[in-house]
């Protein structure tokens, strides 16, 4: 048997679906087929569906510190609120451009949570800091 070799000779990002094979409704910049977006893929879906969740889970985690402890860290806690509002809205946005994602319901509320949650902690956490900076004069 003779030894077989692939020689890459050249890497580039693909210009075309891997699904229809077609460039017309292709966008090289997300990878992503309009005319093939609807196709269910279990290994993407699931792969998207791991992502979203670990970013989810760790935008709420922030925002929900940022509520309950956070009028007590001052600029520290309305910092962690940012984070999880900032971190909540690029996942609403994620979602919003995902066909598969956008019919999760759970992963939507937290997103949610995480951004308008955050930006009440924000508030919140500031407004504590000024009373009790005020307080203390
Ligand atoms: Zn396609």
């Amino acid at each position: 048997m003779s030894e077989q070799r692939i020689i890459i000779r050249k890497q580039s990002a693909p210009t075309r679906c891997e699904i229809c094979h077609q460039t017309d409704q292709f966008d090289p910049e997300t990878y992503r087929c309009r005319r093939c977006a609807h196709i269910p893929l279990p290994l993407y879906n699931s792969k998207a569906m791991t992502r979203s969740s670990s970013y989810v889970v760790v935008a709420s985690v922030l925002t929900f510190l940022a509520i309950f402890v956070g009028p007590c860290l001052g600029p520290l806690g309305a910092t962690l609120g940012l984070v999880g509002a900032v971190l909540g809205k690029l996942e609403l946005d994620m979602i919003k451009g995902d066909a598969y994602l956008v019919s999760k319901q759970k992963i939507i509320s937290w997103a949610r949570f995480a951004f308008y949650g955050g930006i009440v902690a924000v508030v919140f956490d500031m407004l504590v800091f000024v009373l009790i900076l005020l307080r203390n004069d």
